[in-house]
């Protein structure tokens, strides 16, 4: 069975979550499974080797529960991107548009030091806008993007396009493309 099989068979459709229309992905079920959790962890650490990534960068709520585990495993450091008003101390933070409002994400601001490569983690991709603006977070740093990695992207959203100018040709890796 190959990895993305054993991904998808994890994940769960949710229709009309959290709206009418929409269908959530719901990943529960695949951290619940250990070898499905471990597999994923694996293969997000792969990709710390392979593009020499100083700090894994995890966005508030399951990407904090993917990429932590992937940092201690690849061992490098873990930077949480969270919800505004959630961090002491001094911060960078960065809004972006959302379908109706806007929301903005915040990192502390000595989370990364000048020239860190760091690998942006999430489960969905879906309209690209939380993984463009953590893009921002990390230029505005002084940091560099090494790329960023989704368990699984949304294709008839179109994040991919949305990142391609903030990416400057840095990879955005899939595991899985629906
Ligand atoms: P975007 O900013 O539109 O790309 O939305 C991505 C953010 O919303 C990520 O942090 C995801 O965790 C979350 N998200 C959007 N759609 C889904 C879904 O179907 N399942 C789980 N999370 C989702």
């Amino acid at each position: 069975q190959g990895l993305r099989e054993l991904l998808l068979g994890h994940i769960r459709d949710v229709p009309d979550y959290p709206k009418p229309g929409v269908v959530f992905k719901d990943i529960a079920p695949l951290l619940a499974d250990a070898p499905a959790f471990a597999a994923l962890t694996d293969a997000f650490a792969e990709l710390c080797e392979h593009y020499a990534v100083d700090k894994v960068m995890g966005l508030e709520a399951r990407g904090f529960i993917l990429g932590a585990p992937v940092a201690v495993r690849a061992g490098r450091g873990f930077v949480p991107v969270r919800k505004a008003g959630k961090l002491p101390g001094e911060t960078l933070s960065q809004a972006y548009d959302l379908e109706y409002g806007s929301a903005e994400i915040e990192i502390q601001a000595d989370a990364l030091a000048a020239g860190d490569r760091v690998l942006v983690i999430d489960d969905v991709l879906a309209t690209g806008g939380t993984a463009e603006a953590s893009l921002e977070l990390i230029r505005r740093a002084g940091a560099e993007v090494a790329g960023v990695a989704v368990l699984m992207e949304l294709g008839f959203l179109a994040g991919r396009q949305r990142l391609e100018r903030s990416l400057a040709g840095a990879p955005l890796h899939a595991l899985i493309t629906v």
